[in-house]
Order: structure tokens, then sequence, then C-alpha cells
């Protein structure tokens, strides 16, 4: 899979993404996830990338032109076509709420170009010309896209095969099956006179799973009811 960032900031974004598990996935070329520098695009003396907004107002807006320039770019050096798998993706505080639907929604795909905005924001132009998805990551805002970036790279990256040693490891997590992920334990059995649940000591797998459900039905009506399906 592919993921293209295109952003302000790409020291910042490659950065975070080359730790752990997607940095060592990257350089193992199970995932592949290049920066794009919007400046680099710009065609002012200055690398200007940002202009005053039309009608007055507060801060700074990044231009069109330079970024249409940096998703040609990166649709022409990975050869992608009209039939491509592909969506550019503006992350965007009004936009759909991510969440691990979605993830798997765009880790099926070829690949994805993620549009970090900066200042108050872009363009509108360039959003009805270019972008597939607004993307939030909650009812929030930041400085810059680059944070939202990374977390659904990161996201949708984990997904991707090869990328986790096991598919177990997100089959059986939180969200994967609606359901959030009940309590885990590892050694000292005994901590601070606090012990691990005998069943998860029987050897009886059943029981395991039995009681593996239960607790994670019972955090999940506890903490997030509207995650639980009528059926449940
Ligand atoms: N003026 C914009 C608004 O009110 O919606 C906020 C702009 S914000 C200061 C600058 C950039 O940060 C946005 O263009 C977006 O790319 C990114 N951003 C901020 N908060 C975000 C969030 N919750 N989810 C996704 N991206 C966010």
């Amino acid at each position: 899979m592919n993921i293209d960032i295109m952003t302000l900031f790409p020291e910042y974004v490659d950065y975070v993404l080359s730790e752990s598990i997607i940095g060592r996935a990257r350089r193992a070329g199970k995932i592949d996830i290049k920066t794009h520098n919007i400046r680099d695009y710009s065609e002012d003396k200055h690398r200007r990338v940002d202009d005053t907004p039309y009608g007055g107002g507060m801060g700074m807006l990044m231009a069109a032109p330079p970024i249409a320039r940096t998703r040609d770019a990166v649709i022409a050096s990975r050869g992608y076509t009209s039939e491509s798998k592909v969506k550019t993706v503006y992350m965007s505080p009004r936009g759909v709420l991510f969440n691990q639907k979605v993830a798997k929604e765009l880790a099926s795909l070829e690949g994805i170009i993620i549009l970090c905005g900066h200042y108050e924001g872009v363009d509108e132009r360039i959003i009805e010309e270019a972008v597939d998805m607004e993307l939030s990551i909650g009812d929030f805002v930041l400085t810059g896209g680059e944070l939202p970036a990374c977390i659904v790279a990161d996201c949708v990256g984990r997904l991707c095969d090869g990328v986790l040693s096991d598919p177990e490891c997100f089959e059986k997590e939180s969200f994967s099956d609606g359901l959030l992920e009940y309590p885990q334990y590892t050694r000292p059995y005994d901590y601070n006179g606090m012990l691990v649940p005998d069943v998860l000591i029987s050897g009886h797998h059943e029981n395991i799973e039995k009681w593996r459900h239960e607790r994670s039905l019972e955090l999940t009506r506890e903490r997030r009811p509207d995650l639980l399906k009528d059926d449940q």
C-alpha cells in the first residue's frame, strides 16, 4: 500500500512514521510511505504557499495551486491512472470522524494521498477539485494536519499485509468486532497483591474465550454503550 503525505513539514511526519512497527514495515517494504513538501511546488520566489482569505478574517489560507501541483506530482510518480484505487484525503476538523471502519476501507485501497492543512486551512476549491474525503480525528482543533495524518497512516498501515506478525493482533482488539478489548495480564502473577484472574491460568481455552467476551461486553456497556448493537 502507498501512503503519500502532502505537508509543509515533511521531516516532522517522516520522523514520527520512522519509529517502531511502522518504521520497520517501511524499511522492510511492507508499506510505502512518502512525504511531499508542498512548498517545493510553490512558484513564488519566496516559496510562499499561503495568502489572506477573500472577504477578510483572521489568519492565512493555503492556496490551491501548489497543492494541486504536489498532488499531480504524486500521481505521476506513482503511475496512478483513472483506474487506480486511490483516494485523496484532507485532514480537517469538519471531516467525517476517523475510526477503525474507515481505516479498514482505506487499507483496502492501492494508495491514499493525504493533505495536511495549516494556518486556517486550505482554499475550498482544492477540496472540491481534488479531495475525495475529509477526515477528522476528533472534535478539537490542532495547529496542523500533520499529527492527524500520522494517526491515519499508523492505523491504516498496521492493517496492511505483513505489517503485524499475526492478523489475529487486529482481529481481536478494540473496535474490530464492535466491542472494546477485554483486560489483559502478563507476569508477574502477583503484582502488589493483585492476582491474575484464575481462569487465565486454568489452561481451559473455551472458558478463557468466554471470560474475555464477557469482560469485553461489560466494558463496552459501561464505557461505550453506543458501540453495542441490538443483538449483543
Ligand atoms: N479553520 C479550521 C476550522 O475551523 O475547521 C481549522 C484549521 S486548523 C488550525 C489547521 C489544520 O489542522 C486544518 O486545515 C487541518 O488540516 C488540521 N486539523 C486541525 N484539527 C484537526 C482535526 N481535529 N482533525 C483533522 N485535522 C485537523
